[in-house]
Formats: structure tokens, sequence, C-alpha cells
């Protein structure tokens, strides 16, 4: 199916587009175009799509709108990697479901008190998201009935490769229907995914989104990785520091809009929100006014900004990936325009990153990491307004009942015309300080709450230096990444499967970020990403992987080895010691 406008166009239920309606999606993206109508039709698909491109929406609604109410069992089942995802989806799967009557859903995952998955499995869930050990843990238990099942998902098939679940994964399809519907989705497509699609799926509709490659005129590009709450407090940091004329700014919904339109006029900017709910009347007058400076800052969703060209547009954010890198190419073409120098800012969440990754590959050009301007800066920039602001009120207004109060107050008070000075400079300036003082808004690499919680400098500088030190001295490994040593190797049991098991579910760290797991006799290495939260890093600390706690510490040089071979070369560098733990 071809230029799909509207979610009308696809034969969903009316609960459901009332729901989309409401979520404030205006049009379906390129993988729910594409995936939407085959798995209605009850086709097995296999889909190659990240996160960021709509995919869950594009196999929950079809699936939705297959449910049969007058039954009373579980038709859906859907995978994940990671208890998080398995949360996420859930919600994505209530959100779209919010008009469908009696319906439930339930994320099952290890690490949750089992006694409440099994209180709430018998409520017999239409639709269950979990992850393949505990979904495996519940068959074998029976607690879990799958003989009614319609449909399985496998979502973010590569990543549970990775973490070594595919093996359940084939498992769990064997103990399901064969009349099942099979929908997988995955970044990449390895062979031993290929494989089990392959045995499992029955003439799927392949479907990529295909990136192609397309080149951007020359505008700077730059991303800045954060997520949730942080985006608010990183654009208003971005509006005060850049240099501007007109800004555009792209959020995914239409509700999105108007929120961020709110929150940008309740800290002082006049804005306007662009979506596909407002008149061309309306529309019109927007443009209009962000063309003759009026407004500065449009807020717009993607079909709305469709075709707009106002040259003084020098920056577009994209606040929200876009979810395929046309869409991307497109709104930051929104910039430069007219031969004019035009920036990009993207901000990514660490989900986001193989979307990043895309946009690179498609438009051919490296986006670099952008420093959001730190206290320093803005005071700088402030302070240098307050100074024009004065110049300006010098050579503008007419002062002489001013001189007077001034010298009458510096007399009456006994002031000097310093003191004085200072306190009316307070007195303007107290709204606005000079000298501000921001929390440090911390790049995000760990998908936690808890861990965002935490903006701890000390942390953030120290892990800064340990990775500039090791990028020198340590055995090469990703950027942005720190190398840790546990206590629990082959001779305890482990596997590599256990312990991304233990530490995703217990850090909240999605599988992906989990690298390099070398596994030796008694300890293992591994990278995750820098600057962990000290209370996370505390809890893992304590974390149990066969029976063993695993003393988790930021390896040294002398930890790549095995321990016999370790006695006798403390240190493949010449070092006496390596890094502290933190
Ligand atoms: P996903 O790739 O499924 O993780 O989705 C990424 C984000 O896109 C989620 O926040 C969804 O709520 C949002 N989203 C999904 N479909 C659409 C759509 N058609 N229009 C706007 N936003 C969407």
């Amino acid at each position: 199916m071809q230029n799909i406008e509207t979610f009308n166009e696809l034969n969903l239920n009316s609960s459901l587009l009332k729901a989309l309606k409401e979520v404030g999606y205006e049009k379906p993206s390129p993988i729910q175009e594409k995936s939407i109508p085959p798995l209605l039709e009850g086709q097995d698909i296999i889909g190659q799509a990240q996160t960021g491109t709509g995919k869950t929406a594009a196999f929950a609604l079809p699936l939705l709108n297959r449910l049969d109410f007058s039954l009373h069992t579980t038709q859906i089942l859907v995978l994940t990697p990671t208890r998080e995802l398995s949360i996420q989806v859930s919600e994505a799967f209530q959100t779209y479901a919010r008009h469908l009557e009696n319906f439930h859903v339930l994320p099952v995952y290890g690490g949750q008190d089992i006694k409440i998955q099994l209180k709430n499995l018998r409520r017999i869930p239409q639709v269950v998201v979990g992850t393949p050990g505990r979904v495996m843990d519940h068959l074998r238990r029976k607690t879990l009935n799958l003989a009614s099942l319609k449909a399985v998902v496998l979502d973010e098939a590569d990543e549970m490769l990775r973490m070594g679940f595919l093996e359940d994964v084939d498992w769990i399809l064997g103990h399901a229907p064969d009349s099942k519907q099979v929908a997988l989705f995955s970044a990449t497509m390895p062979a031993p995914i290929r494989k089990v699609a392959q045995k499992h799926i029955k003439n799927p509709v392949e479907i990529k989104i295909d990136s192609g490659t397309t080149t951007v005129k020359a505008i700077d590009q730059y991303y800045w990785q954060v997520s949730g709450v942080h985006k608010l407090d990183a654009i208003t940091r971005i509006l005060e520091a850049e240099e501007y004329e007109g800004i555009l700014i792209f959020v995914r919904t239409r509700n999105a809009t108007v929120e961020l339109s709110e929150k940008l006029e309740a800290r002082g900017h006049t804005c306007a929100a662009l979506n596909g709910d407002i008149t061309q009347a309306r529309r019109e007058k927007i443009v209009e006014q962000l063309k003759n400076k009026k407004i500065d800052i449009v807020i717009a969703t993607d079909v709305a900004a469709r075709g707009l060209d106002v040259k003084r547009i020098t920056h577009v954010i994209n606040f929200d990936i876009p979810g395929d890198v046309e869409t991307y190419v497109h709104r930051i073409g929104r910039t430069g325009r007219a031969g004019r120098k035009g920036k990009a800012i993207l901000f990514v969440s660490p989900r986001e990153t193989g979307m990043l990754k895309s946009i690179e590959k498609g438009t051919r050009q490296k986006i670099e990491r952008m420093q959001l301007p730190g206290p320093d800066a803005i005071a700088d920039l402030r302070i240098g307004q307050f100074k024009n602001l004065i110049r300006e009120t010098i050579s503008s207004q007419n002062l002489d009942f001013f001189y007077d109060l001034v010298r009458q107050i510096q007399q009456d008070e006994s002031l000097t015309i310093e003191k004085l000075s200072a306190v009316l400079a307070y007195l303007v300036q107290k709204d606005r300080p000079l000298r501000p003082q921001f929390k440090e808004i911390k790049e995000e690499n760990f998908s936690k709450d808890k861990s965002r919680k935490k903006s701890d400098k000390k942390l953030d500088r120290k892990s800064e230096n340990v990775q500039k030190k090791k990028n020198k001295e340590k055995p090469s490994h990703d950027a942005g990444m720190d190398l840790y040593r546990i206590e629990v190797g082959k001779d305890h049991g482990a596997t590599a499967r256990e312990i991304v098991g233990a530490i995703a579910n217990e850090a909240g760290i999605e599988g992906r970020y989990i690298n390099n797991i070398k596994i030796h006799s008694d300890f293992s290495v591994l990278e995750l990403p820098e600057g962990m939260p000290k209370e996370i890093f505390q809890h893992l600390k304590k974390v149990r992987v066969c029976h063993r706690p695993l003393k988790i510490h930021a390896a040294k040089d002398g930890d790549f080895f095995e321990s016999e071979k370790k006695k006798k070369k403390p240190s493949k560098h010449g070092r006496k010691e390596g890094r502290k733990g933190k």
C-alpha cells in the first residue's frame, strides 16, 4: 500500500482509531503503513525496524484488532529481551486498547514477584508480554496457557539473540499452536534469527524500511543524548544559548506540540503549535507570524510542517527522533533555506541510538555530539545582555528623574554608589539570575528512572577522567563504556545469558548496553555504559548470579587475565596499579 495519509485508511476498528486520535498520532509511520495491512489479514511478517520507528504500534494495533472478546483466553504473546521493554510494550497495548472493554494485558518478567504474576495470570489476560525466561517458567508451571494463541510477536529479536534467549524463544514457539501468526521485528537479521524464522514463520511478508541514501545540504548537525523530563531542561538551555532567528521544533504527536508550546511559553518564550488539527487559516497566520518576526519558535508535527518554507528558520530541533531517515532529511531541510546556514539538533534517547546510526548511514554524514552550554557560558551570555540593556537604556531614555531619586536614596541611606547599583542590578535580574545555578543535565546511558534522578557531577567528572586515562592504558573497548570485573565465572556455572539477564533486570540497563562479556574461570569482565549512578553500582555488587554476589568493580589492568597469570604478571602495561573501583 502506498501513501497512506491517515489511520482511517487502514481497516482498524473505531475504538482503536479513537484511541489513536486521543494520543495524537497524525499518520501511520512507514513501518506501520507496511505492517498493519498484512498483520490484519493474519499473515506472518518479518520487519526490519528499530526503536523509534513506531514498531510497537505496527504490531499492537492490528493484533488488537484481531482479538476475539467472546473468548476468555490468552490470544497474543509478545516476547521482549528485557523487563523494561515488556513494561513499555504492555503500556503501549494498554494505551491503544483504552476503548476496548474488558481488555487485559500483563507484563511478565524475571525479578518480579512470581506470586503477583500468578494472581494476574489467573485473570487470563488477552495479551501477555514477557521476557523469554519468565514466559518459559509460566508455561512449565502451566500458569500460562497458549492453546488458543493467535499470534506471537518477537520484539527486538537481535537483542534476544545477543542476550542468549534465542533457544528459549525457539522452545516457546514450539509450544504454541501451529496455526499461530508470527511477527518478528529486529533491527538486524543475523543468520541464527533467519534460522528461527525459517522454522516457525510461514510465507512471511518481509518489510524493510529502506533508509536509502540522501544527501543533506550544508546544515550543521548535532545530537544530544537525553530522554524524558531532561529534554525540556535541555531545550530551555539551548534556546537561551543559541543565537537564532527562527526555530522549528519537531515532536511526534499533536498533543506534544501543544504541551511543549505551553511549557516553553511558561518559560518566557513566545511560540506556536502547528499540528494537523489546526485550520488552514490558523496555519497561514502562524507561518506569517514566523515570517514577520512576531513569533520565533514553532513546535510542529511532520504532517503540519510539510512544505514550510521560511527563510529565517536558523534551527531545527528534533525534540522527538523521527521514525525514518527520509523524515529526518525533510525536517532538517526546513532550515538552511535560500542559501543560508542552518543548524539541526537531534535529541536521542539511549534506546534510539540505532536510529541515530541509521540516519548517519542514510545521509552519509556524521552527526556530532553536542555540548550543552554550562552555567558559566549562560552567565557570560546573561551578563553581556545585561550590559547591553544598560547601554541601550542610557541612549534611549530620559533619566533625569532617576538621577535625582538615586542621589536622594544614596544620601538618606548613606550608601555608596556601588552598593546602591548592586541592589538595583539584583532587583532587575532577580527572576533571571546572572549567575544561574543549573542542575547538571546528565546525558542518558541508563534507562531506569532512578538513575535519571541522580545527576552526580563528581561521578561524571570522575568517569570522564577515568575514561581519558583508560583510553591510553587499557585494551581497546567501545567509547562511552566502562570496563568492569565481576566475581563469577565459568567455574561457578555462569553463562553470558545469566550475567546479562541479572544486570539488565537489576540495574535497568538495557541488554544492548552490556557488551564484550568475557567469562574466565572464576571471574568475568564486561563493559557497561560509563557514568553508572552510584546507587545502581552499589546494588549490583550484591546481585547474585549462580548464588554468588557479583561484587562488581571497575576493572584494573590485571583483571583481564586469568588469576594464575595475574599473580605472575600484575600489569600488561607496566603499571603497578590499575584504576580504583568507584
Ligand atoms: P517505537 O518505535 O514503537 O518504540 O515507537 C516510538 C515512539 O513513536 C513512541 O513514543 C510512540 O508512541 C510513537 N509513535 C508510534 N507511532 C506513531 C505515529 N504514527 N505518529 C506519531 N508517533 C508515533
